[in-house]
This record gives C-alpha cells, sequence and structure tokens, in this order.
C-alpha cells in the first residue's frame, strides 16, 4: 500500500539529516535523489543517478524518476512509480521477479563501474583531477548516510 501519494521535489546541494516524508530530495551535485519510503514505514530510500540505475527527469514543474523505485531490500518490498511528482503503485514483486532484477541491477552495475574504470584507468593526455575528488566525496556521503 502506498500512503505517500505526491513527492515534492526540492533540489538541494547536499542531503539533509532529516529527511521529510513527502519530499523527494536532488542533489545535482551529487547526481541521487533520496526519500522517505512512500508506503509510510519511513525508512530513506536513496537513488543514485547513473546510467544503470536511475534516471531523473525535471519537467519545470515536477520530477520523475526512471525506472521504478522497487524497495525490495526493505522489509515492505514497496514498489512504486514516481510520475511528475505523484506516487503509483506497481505491482510487488514476486520473489522470482526481486532476484531476476537483483541480478540485472548487479550487472548493469558492474559493467558501468567497468567501463568507469576502464575509462580512468586509460592514460589520457588531459587528466582530470576533479572528477577523482568528486566520486571520492560521493562515497564519503554514502557512508555518512548509511552509519
Ligand atoms: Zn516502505
Amino acid at each position: 500500500m502506498i500512503r505517500t501519494k505526491q513527492l515534492r521535489h526540492r533540489f538541494v546541494e547536499t542531503m539533509p539529516d532529516n529527511i521529510e516524508t513527502g519530499v523527494l530530495y536532488v542533489s545535482m551535485e551529487y547526481a541521487t535523489a533520496a526519500h522517505r519510503c512512500c508506503c509510510g514505514c519511513g525508512e530513506e530510500v536513496i537513488t543514485p543517478f547513473n546510467p544503470a540505475q536511475w534516471q531523473m527527469s525535471f519537467n519545470g514543474d515536477a520530477v520523475s524518476l526512471h525506472p521504478s523505485v522497487g524497495n525490495w531490500n526493505l522489509r515492505c518490498r514497496s514498489h512504486y512509480f514516481v510520475r511528475e511528482g505523484r506516487v503509483i503503485e506497481a505491482p510487488s514483486w514476486t520473489k522470482k521477479q526481486i532476484e531476476a532484477g537483483q541480478k540485472r541491477d548487479k550487472d548493469a552495475r558492474t559493467q558501468y563501474l567497468a567501463d568507469k574504470s576502464a575509462v580512468v584507468a586509460a592514460p589520457q593526455l588531459h587528466s582530470r583531477p576533479v572528477e577523482h575528488d568528486r566520486s571520492s566525496r560521493l562515497i564519503g556521503w554514502f557512508k555518512s548516510m548509511f552509519v
């Protein structure tokens, strides 16, 4: 069941300590979004933006996330779409679908990270230390989110 039917977006640089229910915090700086699970369980849900995970679109008025948010790691296992700020309940997954989804995500992430590290490892005429700095700060931020 979905209790939060709307997510108001709020663009932030870093995630606040207190994630409000019903608000989708979007950080372009860290290419990620955070909100409290829309089922009402109150768990924090982090949706990183990258080609292997989520894409965010902003139509000037409201934010959409693609693909759907599947909280199979949470006890509630809620599954919903965020379309132009509206939260639309999606069918819950069977165990089989969860396993297939997890494998697909893992493969996609592994591929994405392999592509990325190949780019970083390749000799470059124009090295970009700023990029490295940015990703280490991102990792630091994720760590702080999960302790
Ligand atoms: Zn939940």
